[in-house]
């Protein structure tokens, strides 16, 4: 597999933020959101085996462990990887962009999934079957850029009972819209979301590679 880069920090979104966490960044995305953070992850990249990543993560001695990008599933060995994580008993995120189908993802994995909003430019590229994938262990993730970004995600929430199935977070693209402002809309229209920031944003520089 093509690795980016693995690191400890902080899982800084989800509602695992704040936890201790090994990172597995897989080189490769299909998609272009107009404020990806992570575009040294298109192409940049060292082969490794599987048991070599294995080996890597083990030596961090963290139980949580989030498989991220780019885009895991555009590796065809990502979900034989997230298989043998879990098979060592690792807690295992799984980041995801939404638009691959997400049904090749073991079970027991914690499947983040991003809905793209439309400011990102890529909403026409999602998968929309997904959402029958979903569980109460997953969460799904609105980046809000705009006020119609917003309007849009509400939409979405309403049409397939997101709150109802899964877990929904909602945050915003870092530097477009003000976290006060959507927070405010978020009450006002009594969401039942979970509002995020990206704590690792704040801790660290914001351009900062591997935190
Ligand atoms: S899916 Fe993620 S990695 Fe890919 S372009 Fe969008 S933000 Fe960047």
């Amino acid at each position: 597999m093509k690795i980016n880069e693995i690191f400890k920090s902080i899982q800084g979104e989800t509602s695992y933020a704040g936890l201790p966490c090994t990172f597995i960044r897989i080189t490769g995305c299909n998609l272009r959101c107009n404020y990806c953070d992570t575009i040294y992850a298109y192409e940049e990249g060292t082969e490794m085996s599987i048991d070599s990543i294995l080996e890597n993560i083990d030596s961090f001695k963290s139980r949580l462990v989030c498989v991220t990008g780019g885009e895991p599933l555009s590796d065809k060995d990502a979900p034989s990887l997230v298989k043998k994580l879990l098979n060592k008993n690792y807690t295992v995120l799984v980041e995801t962009n939404g638009s691959y189908d997400i049904g090749s993802i073991p079970q027991k994995a914690v499947k983040i999934m991003d809905i793209k909003c439309p400011d990102s430019n890529m909403s026409r590229l999602m998968h929309w079957q997904n959402i029958n994938h979903l569980t109460k262990l997953d969460e799904v993730k609105f980046i809000i850029s705009s006020r119609r970004d917003y309007e849009w995600a509400k939409e979405i929430i309403r049409k397939y009972g997101l709150s109802e199935i899964t877990n929904v977070l909602i945050g915003t693209a870092f530097g477009t819209i003000s976290s006060r402002t959507v927070v405010q809309w978020i009450l006002e229209d009594n969401l039942d979301v979970r509002f995020q920031l990206q704590l690792h944003k704040y801790i660290w520089e914001p351009q900062t590679k591997g935190v």
